[in-house]
Parts: structure tokens; sequence; C-alpha cells
């Protein structure tokens, strides 16, 4: 029985987790959960699973849990020391990061001293402190499996091979509801349709990112960091079907892929029962159908989130964390109609550009950034809108 924490329980990814749970209920057992906001359905999910130990995001919350579940025999905490106490909950080997946003960054760092294994959906994580997650992932010998579909999709493609025989990754992308539509319309376009995903049902905030193709963008940075290959060996490639997860060719010549179905319950189940494989209910592909493929390269000048990502990526230190903070408010500027889609990169670029990069040598040194980022970016957004 393999002892689970999440971490962002009633998101996209907490809720697929939770659902490959109800299907290997002899296999995974839920300690602890941490959500937000949403208390009705955490209720519901902690009556069902029967957690030790749970967290919610305030003080208010927690009281407003505790009358929904007061028959359950839970300890009920809240605010960011309630999140770490959940991620590093004793009882828990797994701990479940779908936290969204820089949230999950102390909390993961903290699980991985106190020895657990990680399963990372959440992308910011990396981004904003990879050098710190990788070295202490090393130090204390636990194992970092990604959750996010290109991730998984490249470990496994990686598995029981030497850097040295990769040539280059290549990350797939769907190109967002935007992809065919002219450059010039992109200041036109409503929330609402940039919410529209063709492909992937997933939380807002990464919803964005992939209209923007700023998702695409802080992959890159997130294949970096996960697999130690330098910026110029990982590539991008258009892929509307989201079939074809990621690639990896290797220096012979030879392309493996992974395929599937576009179903995140499929990459979160691997990195739980990693290295088992176990059969599960979801929908196969079927090859009794014509199942067309096409690849194709980003319009970079289009989507300027792609070179700003590299960007920081080859600058590094703080950088990152400026593109991916800035990013975070430019989302929820436009998320709120106070800035158009075209100016959400404009909003990183220029917040970017004003910033003092440092080498990321501690904790502090990222949260500061991240302060500094967040203030810079709401002054200038102001400004924009
Ligand atoms: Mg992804």
């Amino acid at each position: 029985m393999k002892k689970l924490a999440i971490l962002g329980a009633t998101g996209s990814i907490g809720r697929n987790t939770l659902d490959i749970v109800r299907n290997q209920r002899n296999r995974f057992q839920i300690v602890a959960l941490a959500a937000g906001e949403n208390i009705p359905l955490f209720a519901e999910q902690i009556r069902e699973f029967k957690p030790k130990l749970v967290s919610v995001k305030d003080e208010e919350k927690a009281r407003e849990l505790r009358d929904l579940i007061s028959s359950e025999d839970v300890e009920i905490t809240y605010g960011n020391k309630g999140l770490v106490n959940v991620a590093i909950f004793p009882p828990a080997e797994l701990v479940v990061v779908a936290t969204s946003g820089s949230v999950g960054l102390i909390p993961t760092l903290q699980a991985i001293e106190a020895g657990k294994d990680i399963a990372l959906a959440n992308k910011e994580t990396l981004i904003m402190a990879g050098e710190l997650i990788i070295s202490s992932v090393a130090k204390k010998g636990v194992r970092l499996l990604p959750i996010d579909s290109e991730h998984s999709a490249l470990f496994q493609c990686l598995e029981g091979r030497r850097k040295e025989e990769v040539r280059r990754i290549i990350l797939t992308a769907s190109g967002g509801p935007f992809l065919n539509l002219a450059p010039a319309k992109l200041s036109k376009v409503t929330i609402e349709e940039a919410l529209r995903h063709p492909s992937w049902k997933m939380g807002k905030k990464v919803t964005i990112d992939s209209a923007t193709l700023m998702n695409k963008g802080l992959e890159v940075i997130e294949a970096h960091f996960l697999f130690g290959l330098p910026e110029e060996k990982i590539e991008v490639v258009i892929h509307p079907q989201s079939i074809v997860h990621s690639l990896v060719e290797f220096v012979d010549g030879s392309i493996i892929g992974e395929l599937n179905l576009p179903d995140m319950r499929i990459p979160i189940q691997y990195a739980l029962t990693y290295p088992e494989r176990l059969p599960n209910p979801f929908p196969k592909l079927d090859f009794k159908k014509t199942i067309a493929l096409s690849f194709s390269p980003p319009d970079i000048t289009k989507f300027p989130a792609l070179r700003l990502s590299r960007q920081a990526l080859k600058e590094g230190g703080t950088m990152r964390t400026v593109l991916a903070t800035a990013d975070e408010v430019a989302v929820e500027y436009f998320l709120t109609g106070r800035i158009t889609f075209d100016k959400i990169p404009l909003l990183v670029e220029k917040t970017m550009e004003k910033h003092h990069k440092k080498e990321v040598s501690s904790l502090e040194t990222v949260l500061e950034a991240e302060q500094w980022a967040r203030k810079e970016a709401k002054k200038i957004a102001e400004g924009l809108s």
C-alpha cells in the first residue's frame, strides 16, 4: 500500500489523481490532502478518502470545512504552514504536487528534505528553483517523477538511456485555440475564447498559458532541469492532435515517442505506480479509425512567449522566476479583463527588461525576485491597461 499526500486536491490534477486512487484502492491510500478554497468538494473528498491530515487556504475556510465534516476523524490545518505540514506528513511516502503557481515551491523543497518521493505537476517549482530542487533530490536520494504529460512522455522514452545518447528532445505543443488565427486578431480575442482549449481540459492558468504558448516555454525550462539537457537540445514542435506527447531523438537518428489519447490520468498513473505499469479503464487509441498526425514548427513572432522563455533559461538565475511571476500577473490581469491577450507576453518582456539577474543560491534569492517581479509587473500592467 503506497501512502500518498496531495497538494492541490480539488484542482484538475488533484481530482484526476483521486480518480486513479479510486480505481486502485488496494494499491494506494490517501493520508493527507491540501486544497485552497473549494470547500464543498474538499469535504466530499475527505469523506470518501479519509485522510488523517488536511489543510485549506485560511482560518475562515478551515472553520467552514469543520462544520461540513464534523463527524470525520481528521486534523484540519490551514495557510502556508498547513500546506507544508501536509507535504511533510510522516506517514506519506509520495507527495503529489498539483498546486498551481509559486505556492508549491516551499512545500516541495520541505517534502524532499523530509525524504518523500515527489510526483510533480507544478511547473513553477522547477522554473523558479530548479537548481535547488535537483540538488536536494540528489542529496536525499528521492525520486522526482514528472506528471506534466510531455515530461512524462520524455521520462518514459529516456528510461534506461544515457544522456550522451540523446541528440535532442522534442516537446510537442497543441498550439492552443489561436494556432490558425491571424496575428493581428490576437488583441481582440475574448477571455472565453482563450479558455476554450482544443484538446485538453485543465485549470485556467495553464489553459491561458497554452493559448500564448507560454506553457510550452515553461516546459522547455522544466525539461532542462528534469533531464539535464541544454536549451539548444530542447526543441518545440506544433502537433495539434495532442496524441504524441513528446519525442526523443537519439544520436543515431532514431526517434522514440510516447502516444496516447490526451488524458492526464495516464501520466499521473505512471508517476504513482513507477516503475510498474498497471492496467486501467481509461479510453485507448483506436487504430481501427484513421488517425492523422501532423507536425509543424511554431511561429515565434506570433507567440513571443517561446522566445522569452528561452531567453530566461539562457540568462538563468532569478530571470526564470521573473518570467514565471510576470506571466502569473499578466494572466490574472487578462482573466479579469484589465489587459488584452496580446499584452500578456509584452508585460512579461517589459518586466524581464527591468530585472537585474542574480544566481539562485538560496530560496531567499528566489522569493525576493518573485516579490520584486510581482510588484514590478503590476506597475507595468497598470500602464498597459
Ligand atoms: Mg504539458
